[in-house]
């Protein structure tokens, strides 16, 4: 399984049989000055891959690069960007399949889900592309001023080296919307992948270094938060971070940027809410709670892990959704007709273990899994659902992060609004309800960055992503991702002053 069609592609030349190189500057792969260290197949439980990781000292050497990189690419005109951007949108398409494959084997992903992380990088790195040749105004107009003497023009720029660090639930996908309109705006990026996951990311760096892109533009160091990713955080030369992670490390990450008033963006942890309206269609209700709760095997920062189900049609909608839950087929990528597969390693494996014993002992009610899948020693949890979940638990306040539900009753929307809302987080929420006027109620009074009506968690490039609350600050996608590595500067000139 490990050799899995990663080979025949020349965009593609990895062998997980020897230590695989960590570090990429100036479009060149060479080893990092850190340890040997062991990618897991998460559906196995074996040693994937070895990579040779690089360490806090390797940042001032990717930092260089792209420094010597940055005029030329951040004074590009945009449509020469726009061309390297439309080259990566075509190197993943042309290697969709082992990109996909890689997916499988580093993250466990079913098909299904490595197929879509694919197709969502391939049209981000096109929407940023269109975005900046279509349109001037995301680099320059004029601005109207109320006094004929002046004339004005705003110019948005890029904000310099771009830091990145991205974690292990959707590497494909973080990277993306972070490295396109990151190169999109004129900046350099140095990429910091998460440990457990950094093969799809190697490959997708292959790709990108053969688009064209001149030396020094995009650098990847592969190696440990604490280190690379702190050093990187801790460098006056990177003029801004984009982080997606945990919310312990992203208030690591803003502190230790208020040294050197360095602006970060931070997409964050969520608890977020699905709500199953008293006139919701019951089947599609089902359908978005699957989906919303046990995609990934629940280690999404959507995750709509708590289910808020109208009294009236609860005892429907429990035992579909029990019934449903207890026929999805579990297990490897290479399971037939597999539709959720393992976490991403044994320690969130045992962290999840710990939260479904502290929701027992706090009285909840366990309806369906609350068990490692025995027979494999790959890092699989049944799919779980609980209901009777006291508010204050730590099931239903805190970030699971893995295959568990918390169902709870409402009566009245005014009711599920508040459930909804008393949390720290406002990443997204779902709601499932047949009239327009009863959904738009929600739509409007919830805390969040993103609503679903009736809808899965469909993301588009052109639409924004990211929370209120503590669930982050800053938005991705959509002209607002482009704007989070500009610069605003305006220019007020006096007409007359012209003589030449
Ligand atoms: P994490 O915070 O442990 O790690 C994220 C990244 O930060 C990794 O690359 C890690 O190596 C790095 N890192 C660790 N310590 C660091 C430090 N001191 N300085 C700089 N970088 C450091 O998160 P994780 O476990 O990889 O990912 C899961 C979390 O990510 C969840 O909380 C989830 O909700 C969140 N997440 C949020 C979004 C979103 O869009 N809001 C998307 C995906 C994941």
């Amino acid at each position: 399984m490990n050799d899995l069609a990663i080979q025949g592609n020349a965009l593609l030349p990895l062998d997980l049989s020897q230590p695989i190189d960590g570090m990429l500057l100036n479009n060149q792969w060479q080893a990092g000055h850190g340890e040997l260290f062991n990618v897991m197949n998460p559906s196995t439980g074996e040693v994937l891959a070895r990579v040779k990781t690089a360490t806090a000292a390797d940042v001032p050497t990717a930092v260089a690069a792209a420094k010597r990189a940055l005029p030329a690419w951040k004074y590009a005109a945009p449509a020469e960007r726009a061309k390297v951007l439309r080259q990566i949108a075509t190197g993943i398409a042309s290697a969709a399949a082992q990109l996909e494959a890689m997916q499988q084997l580093n993250s466990g992903k079913p098909a299904f889900e490595a197929s879509l992380d694919v197709a969502d990088a391939i049209a981000t790195f096109e929407y940023y592309a269109d975005l900046i040749s279509n349109d001037d105004r995301h680099s320059e107009a004029e601005v109207a001023l109320p006094d004929d003497a002046f004339e004005g023009e705003y110019v948005l720029e890029a904000c310099g080296i771009a830091g990145l660090i991205v974690p292990w639930n959707f590497p494909m996908v973080t990277t993306a919307w972070k490295v396109a309109p990151a190169l999109a705006a004129g900046c350099c990026v140095i990429l910091k992948p998460a440990e457990l996951t950094p093969l799809s990311e190697i490959l997708l760096a292959n790709i990108i270094a053969q688009s064209g892109i001149p030396d020094g533009v995009f650098n990847v160091l592969v190696g440990a938060g604490s280190d690379v990713g702190a050093a990187m955080v801790d460098h006056p030369e990177i003029d801004k971070i984009s982080f997606t992670g945990s919310n312990a490390v992203g208030r690591k990450v803003m502190a230790a940027a208020a040294r050197f008033t360095k602006p970060v963006s931070l997409e964050l942890g969520g608890k977020s809410s699905l709500v199953v309206c008293e006139d919701a269609d019951l089947d599609t209700a089902v359908d978005l709670a699957l989906k919303g709760v046990f995609f990934n095997a629940g280690q999404m920062c959507s995750a709509t892990s708590r289910i808020l189900v109208a009294e009236s049609i609860y005892p429907a909608f429990k035992a579909r959704f029990v019934a449903a839950t207890e026929a999805m087929v579990c297990g490897a990528p290479s399971v037939e007709n597999v539709e959720m597969g393992p976490l991403i390693s044994e320690a969130q494996l045992n962290r999840v273990m710990s939260y479904i014993r502290a929701g027992k002992e706090a009285g909840a009610h366990c309806l369906t899994g609350g068990e490692r899948v025995a027979d494999s020693s790959g890092y699989f949890i049944a799919p779980t659902i609980f209901e009777n979940v006291p508010e204050e638990s730590a099931i239903w306040k805190e970030e699971i992060f893995g295959p568990v539900a918390c169902l709870m009753t409402f009566q009245t929307d005014e009711e599920a609004i508040e459930i909804a809302n008393h949390s720290d987080y406002g990443l997204v929420a779902t709601v499932v309800s047949q009239s327009k006027t009863r959904s738009q109620k929600y739509t409007r009074q919830l805390h969040v960055g993103m609503v679903w009506v009736n809808s899965p968690q469909v993301i588009f490039p052109h639409t924004s992503w990211g929370g209120m609350k503590q669930s982050g600050i800053g938005r991705e996608l959509g002209p607002w991702g482009l704007r989070a590595y500009q610069q605003l500067k305006h220019v007020v000139s006096l007409k007359e002053s012209f003589t030449l």
